[in-house]
């Protein structure tokens, strides 16, 4: 039976959460400026799904069906992106799914925002490349049967990580993580994330199946609030009892997913030099920017996403 769950990739929740708990992590050097604009971090860990309503090119970069490519570990597919091309035509690539060099780019534009001491440009791109590297954690973001829609298990991906999360976090979750690392090979680090998440999307998909089978329809399903609205979603039930049939896979995949993204945002500011976040440059947003905030939102409350959808 369908069911009808509005949700994005870690959900809304989840990449709220990630960003913001994921400030804890760095130094008090790069504190300085991450602290203050916290709610900032937290806020635009969303846009770039709310871009998928405004730009055709945005939907392929938040996954990889990395099972197009063989067997685990894939190692048809070359790792860098001209060779994956050369091998398999631009339109296959991009079809089945960028994030893993798109996270690369990402990267790339935060250094050079630290290096230019670009306020704006800083938290924009740690907003964002914070919701590329949480997305690759995602178990089914690295496979083709991404909604459970090739074994009848429609609204897995939301369940996964919009139900499980939303349900569970607050009150179960630990997030205490440590400390931000420095990651000196930033596309071996991203290709291991995803290695690992096409290899649990096998154990996702399998445990829902086999929970199926022990949970009576009205028992898997129930009308509960959520977001202040009565809706029909998987039981609170089903969702504990998913939770442990995975073993808390999906708090150990979002306490990786902080710690990554913390990493990954302190090797760009060493690789910039450690620039003095004390005394930065354009700190405020130009008329540009904010007019682009302004219709991502609109887009997005409006429009159909353009591409793929994950719900
Ligand atoms: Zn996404």
């Amino acid at each position: 039976m369908g069911i009808s769950l509005q949700s994005f990739c870690w959900g809304f929740y989840g990449h709220q959460r990630i960003n913001y708990y994921a400030v804890f992590l760095l130094p008090p050097e790069m504190l300085v400026l991450f602290k203050p604009n916290i709610q900032f971090l937290t806020d635009h860990a969303v846009d770039p799904d709310k871009r998928r309503y405004a730009v055709a090119d945005e939907a392929p970069r938040h996954f990889i069906d990395i099972d197009h490519y063989g067997q685990y570990p894939y190692t048809e597919l070359p790792r860098k992106y001209d060779d994956a091309v050369k091998k398999f035509g631009e339109d296959t690539v991009i079809g089945n799914g960028i994030v893993p060099w798109h996270i690369q780019i990402m990267q790339a534009r935060l250094t050079n925002a630290f290096t230019e001491k670009n306020q704006a440009k800083i938290l924009r791109y740690a907003a964002e490349i914070g919701h590329y590297i949480s997305d690759s954690h995602v178990p089914l973001h690295a496979s083709g049967n991404h909604d459970g829609q090739l074994t009848n298990q429609k609204g897995i991906h939301g369940f996964w990580e919009s139900r499980v999360p939303e349900l569970l976090a607050e009150k179960q979750f630990d997030f205490m993580i440590g400390k931000a690392q420095y990651i000196s090979n930033i596309p071996g680090y991203t290709w291991d994330r995803i290695l690992e998440s096409g290899a649990a999307s096998d154990t996702v998909l399998r445990a829902e199946a086999e929970l199926n089978k022990l949970f009576a329809g009205d028992r898997k399903f129930a009308f509960e609030e959520r977001n202040g609205k009565i809706t029909r979603q998987y039981s609170t039930a089903y969702t504990q009892a998913y939770n442990n049939r995975i073993n808390n896979m999906v708090e150990r995949r979002m306490r990786l997913s902080i710690l990554s993204v913390a990493s990954f945002w302190y090797t760009a500011w060493v690789n910039a030099g450690q620039p003095d976040l004390k005394n930065i440059n354009n700190l405020a947003f130009t008329a540009e920017d904010i007019k682009e905030f302004e219709a991502l939102n609109s887009d997005w409350r409006t429009g159909q996403s353009k591409g793929r959808v994950h719900e």
